[in-house]
């Protein structure tokens, strides 16, 4: 019944049926990455595998080198400092970074570094499965009220200091949706 409900409810409303349909996971979603000036860069996929949520980002235009990634608490990137993203998504108030001394840590939305390679348009691409988050219900999801964003920072992450590991700018956002 959920399933065929689903399916006649224009796109355009489905936020609105995301609390009638809390009980049926996605499986996948989405973000559409744009850079400050609001030029989409790339996109980021994400499903949910056995282990987590496994989130392949590919981008383009970025400078080469390691950019700090994460999942933000807020769905909301307005450029160009994309501050509207609000704070690393931290359901269990952490502290910052795999290797943060002081535990409880890290962020839910924590994530590996996302390395640019020089070939040619500065490609890159990673995959990172997290355990930490969810695309289901309860306070892991990614779907909580108000959304979740992913933010590429300028400078690498050094997974250790609060609040963002001294990655600097946030020069690229995308809303993750469903
Ligand atoms: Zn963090």
């Amino acid at each position: 019944m959920h399933i065929r409900n689903l399916l006649v409810i224009p796109a355009l409303l489905c936020f609105c049926a995301t609390v009638a349909l809390s009980d049926t996971a996605p499986k996948s979603a989405h973000a559409d990455i744009v850079n400050a000036q609001g030029t989409k860069i790339g996109t980021a996929k994400l499903k949910t595998v056995s282990g987590g949520v496994q989130i392949k980002v590919s981008v383009a235009q970025l400078a080469a080198g390691a950019h700090g990634i994460h999942i933000h608490a807020v769905g909301k990137c307005e450029g160009p400092a994309f501050t509207t993203a609000g704070g690393h998504f931290n359901p269990t108030s952490a502290h910052h970074g795999i290797n943060n001394a002081q535990d409880p840590h890290p962020h839910a939305g924590d994530l590996p570094n996302l390395t640019v390679r020089a070939n040619g348009k500065g490609r890159g691409s990673a995959t990172i499965v997290t355990k930490d988050v969810t695309l289901g219900a309860g306070a892991n999801s990614l779907f909580h009220d108000g959304g979740t964003s992913l933010v590429i920072h300028e400078k690498a992450d050094d997974l250790m200091s609060d609040p963002a590991g001294n990655s600097g700018n946030r020069i690229a956002c995308g809303v993750i949706t469903k």
